[in-house]
């Protein structure tokens, strides 16, 4: 989707530290970690966000799940554990309109998140 951030980044066109490349998914690191580890997974096809997905994108989802335990797996979260976030809409606070999957750890996470 011409102007979308998380596009360019897959098209290369802006740069990312890639921690995860496969057919169908992308995972960098979150330019402003949350976490000590904090990086973002994402279908490479554009959908706006959870609230859009369809049917349609019933494998790429899987897809982007599995990657995220992957990537977990990666970046050493595996032991401790970690949290997957999907921020959908205003109320969540979500900022780039490309569906994405946070992966955080490196720390205890709170709950009830904020
Ligand atoms: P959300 O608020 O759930 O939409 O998450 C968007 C995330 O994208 C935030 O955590 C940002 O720090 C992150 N972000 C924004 N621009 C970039 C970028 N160029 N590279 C990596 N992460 C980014
Ligand atoms: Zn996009």
């Amino acid at each position: 989707m011409p102007g979308c951030l998380f596009c360019n980044i897959v098209a290369g066109k802006t740069p990312a530290e890639i921690v995860h490349d496969s057919e169908h998914v992308l995972a960098f690191k979150d330019i402003r970690p949350a976490a000590p580890v904090h990086a973002l997974v994402i279908p490479k096809v554009h959908i706006p966000g959870i609230h859009e997905a369809t049917p349609e994108h019933a494998a790429a989802l899987g897809q982007v799940l599995l990657a995220a335990r992957d990537v977990a797996e990666k970046l050493g979260l595996a032991k401790g554990g970690y949290r997957l976030v999907v921020n959908q809409g205003a109320d969540a606070g979500q900022s780039v309109f490309h569906l994405h999957c946070h992966v955080l750890g490196g720390r205890p996470m709170a709950w009830p998140p904020g």
